[in-house]
């Protein structure tokens, strides 16, 4: 048996499980991007409307002083009126303020639908931010439990990753290397045993010679097929 195989293939079986571990961490980093969206996105509802009451509020105030300037408009328009002597004079300024009339109903009318509108926008912003403290308070709760999971799990991964560099180091520097280059390539494993006369990976047959090499221990063989290490199995 090659010397280095079994130290070989521990170090693959502590490879997978340090891989595991990290698989474990990203799906707790998942949690947490699925936490951090929920409590944005109710974050930005709460934007979102702030920023619509704020239109309707600048709305409001320049509608009202409209309403102000047509009011004194009007007045001024009664005014004339009331100082006219002649028929055609009172009936020009009739007209005015009838003009002026209409307008401000119609402003007074818009006022009175905004103001309304706006009080809803300020409920909206009131139950979108209980929504949001509700959200907040759920996930102070997940967001410990994850915190606890993670530390428990960064430390595993570290002691499994000095476990398996401890391994590496074991290992002869060029084999090593040519595992370390499949196992980065492939993301699983890089060592395969022979099945039969062909590569346990690919099937890719494996010309007599160098399975005899194989199996006299003398080497650990690259397959021509899939590019892994293969080796005989006893
Ligand atoms: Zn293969």
């Amino acid at each position: 048996m090659h010397p280095d195989l079994v130290t070989l293939l521990t170090l693959q079986d502590e490879d997978t499980a340090v891989a595991t571990l990290e698989s474990r961490v990203h799906a707790l980093d998942r949690q947490t991007e699925t936490l951090d969206r929920e409590r944005s996105a109710a974050e930005s509802a709460i934007t979102r409307a702030r920023e619509t009451a704020e239109g309707e509020e600048k709305r409001r105030r320049e509608l009202a002083l409209k309403v102000q300037e047509h009011r004194a408009l009007q007045d001024r328009h009664l005014a004339v009126l009331d100082s006219v002597r002649k028929d055609r004079e009172a009936v020009a300024a009739m007209a005015q303020i009838e003009i002026s009339r209409r307008v401000l109903t119609q402003e007074e009318s818009e006022l009175q639908t905004l103001t309304v509108r706006i009080a809803d926008l300020h409920q909206a912003i009131e139950l979108e931010m209980l929504l949001l403290d509700e959200i907040t308070e759920r996930q102070t709760s997940e967001r410990a439990e994850i915190a606890k999971a993670r530390a428990e799990l960064d430390a595993q991964v570290a002691a499994a990753r000095t476990q398996r560099d401890d391994t590496a180091k074991r290992i002869g520097r060029p084999l090593l290397q040519k595992y370390e280059h499949i196992r980065g390539r492939e993301k699983t494993n890089a060592l395969y045993a022979l099945r039969g006369s062909a590569c346990g990976r690919c099937n890719t047959a494996i010309p007599l010679q160098r399975r005899n090499v194989m199996a006299a221990g003398r080497s650990i063989e690259v397959c021509e097929g899939c590019g892994v290490l293969l080796y005989a199995a006893v």
